[in-house]
């Protein structure tokens, strides 16, 4: 499987079927919604939609202590845990047990090595790494200022 991808709407939920995952543990800030967001977009919406009606379960986990999580956990429909405490396993096992999953049919998605990450290998969980939303905003920021100035000269 791959293990890193842009964004989770780039990972193929049909692949993740016919490798038998069942649950998938998703990391909220900069992996969902970048960090000062509010709203999940229609894009991963429907990704996690397209997931639940394959039979996959997911689970929020984030280390954060706001009620933003379970507010987008509830819009969702999906389960979450947090704060989640990553990279230290408890919150990992008490997903699985939400999901009804063993760590040999779950996945981790996270922007982070060593919180998502960590944790997922400590446990033996599959893993996805993608870039995370701020700063794949920020490049993109960049490129376009660096494009501004070019076509302004
Ligand atoms: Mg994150």
């Amino acid at each position: 499987m791959r293990r890193r991808a842009d964004h989770v709407t780039d990972i193929s939920i049909d692949d993740l079927y016919h490798k038998g995952i069942k649950g998938i543990l998703l990391d909220l800030d900069n992996t969902i919604v970048a960090w000062s967001e509010q709203n999940v977009s229609p894009a991963t919406r429907q990704w996690i939609q397209q997931g639940k009606q394959k039979g996959i379960s997911f689970c929020l986990l984030s280390n954060s202590y706001t009620s933003r999580a379970r507010r987008i956990a509830n819009e969702l429909d999906i389960h979450v845990i947090a704060p989640a405490f990553k990279p230290l396993p408890f919150g990992y096992q008490r997903a699985m047990r939400l999901l009804a999953t063993t760590n040999s049919n779950t996945l981790m998605v996270g922007d982070q090595l060593f919180t998502d990450m960590l944790g997922a290998h400590l446990l033996k969980i599959d893993t996805i790494c993608v870039m995370p939303l701020s700063t794949r905003e920020f490049c993109l920021t960049r490129i376009s200022r660096c494009l501004e100035r070019l076509v302004s000269k």
